[in-house]
């Protein structure tokens, strides 16, 4: 039993949550799960010619965790993404999104395989990272992939940072309906949640200066009167876990995208301090293009070192490093003006309750009247 699990003063059962990755029901009536369907996509707003629908898309509640699953098989593993192609249509005749580049998902899916490896190895049962005190997996610095080998590729230099979030291996997790609805299992232990597969893609979150892929879980409800999904990033799982773990997700996630809490800081303090959504957007997208030359510039380096041996016909030419937002290289992303207007208002209104209630305790230090007799 994971620790902690004591703290719900309930019997996780054995096979709940240390069930094998991939056991697996499916979607009722062989349709794909919601929130599944949704992690197919990312938002790809960069640009000013976003509508009204796209914003209020991506700044709705989220009820990604509100599927039903039913019987019959289902792939353990996430699902190829479609061949050849980085776009699917969505919202509509001719709106196209774009999803995850090719790879990134070849990345991702060896990072899930190696955290499986990882868990299964490990007398803790934890990835190496949670073992090592961390929830990121940062890239090697290139210089240390490089110098193993002669042949050198941008994709050493374009590898992703992942944020590993799984919540199931620090506490057994309820069911947040059924513990709403107090529904108890046959031996009378609480409903929990157990493993189903991984997301079929990491969650793309912005930070300051570049992007972090986050790895979670899905998880569903064996309960017959149930029968929920939920991804392991969603609301009501941060919400039904221990306080003092869902503190270190640090990040502010949308519909299909979302910003780490540094950027949400900095966000806020620009914002309130008179810089624009145009200016911030601005700025976010230089920091951004500036990391990405500097691993252009190291690349371009470490190439001059062997150009001797490229024009030798030792080793083969060296492919171009590729723009920034190629997405079949650094696909580099940073959302639009609009996206960080929409969020800052969505983060405003979510507070005004508070901010209203600390005007409200403010002491009139100073009153004034006009002519109409209204104070002020
Ligand atoms: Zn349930």
């Amino acid at each position: 039993m994971p620790d902690g699990a004591s703290e719900y003063g309930m019997d996780c059962g054995a096979t709940d949550l240390l069930a094998e990755h991939g056991a697996q029901p499916s979607t009722k009536n062989g349709n794909r799960d919601r929130d599944a369907d949704h992690c197919e996509e990312w938002y790809d707003g960069e640009g000013e010619g976003e509508d009204n629908e796209d914003m209020e898309e991506e700044f709705r509640e989220a009820d990604d965790e509100e599927d039903v699953i039913g019987s019959g098989p289902q792939p353990s593993e996430p699902a190829s993404p479609a061949a050849g192609a980085n776009t699917v249509p969505h919202g509509g005749p001719g709106k196209v999104r774009s999803t995850i580049a090719k790879w990134l998902y070849t990345d991702y899916k060896d990072m899930c395989e190696r955290l499986k490896n990882e868990m299964r190895r490990n007398i803790s049962g934890k990835p190496n990272c949670y073992d090592g005190g961390q929830f990121i997996i940062n890239p090697p610095a290139p210089i240390f992939e490089a110098s193993r080998r002669y042949q050198l590729s941008p994709q050493i230099f374009q590898r992703p940072r992942y944020f590993v979030w799984l919540p199931h291996l620090f506490h057994c997790i309820p069911c947040p309906p059924c513990k709403l609805a107090s529904r108890t299992r046959k031996d009378g232990g609480a409903v929990m949640l157990c493993l189903l597969s991984w997301p079929r893609m990491p969650r793309r979150v912005t930070d300051i200066e570049a992007n972090i892929f986050i790895i979670g879980q899905r998880y569903y409800c064996g309960d017959e009167r149930c029968r929920r999904t939920y991804q392991s990033w969603s609301k009501a799982i941060l919400d039904a876990i221990p306080q003092s773990l869902a503190a270190h997700f640090t990040y502010s996630l949308t519909f299909r995208s979302g910003l780490t809490d540094r950027l949400v800081a900095l966000l806020r303090s620009c914002f309130q301090r008179g810089m624009g959504p145009s200016p911030f957007a601005e700025m976010i997208r230089t920091f951004h293009i500036r990391r990405y030359e500097l691993l252009h510039i190291q690349y371009l380096e470490m190439v001059k070192t062997r150009a001797q041996f490229a024009t030798t016909g030792i080793l083969a030419l060296h492919r171009p490093f590729g723009t920034w937002a190629d997405v079949d290289g650094y696909a580099g992303f940073v959302p639009s003006q609009s996206y960080f207007r929409a969020f800052y208002d969505a983060l405003i209104e979510k507070h005004a309750p508070e901010i209203d209630q600390h005007m409200a305790m403010l002491p009139a230090d100073i009153l004034s009247i006009d002519h109409s007799f209204k104070v002020d």
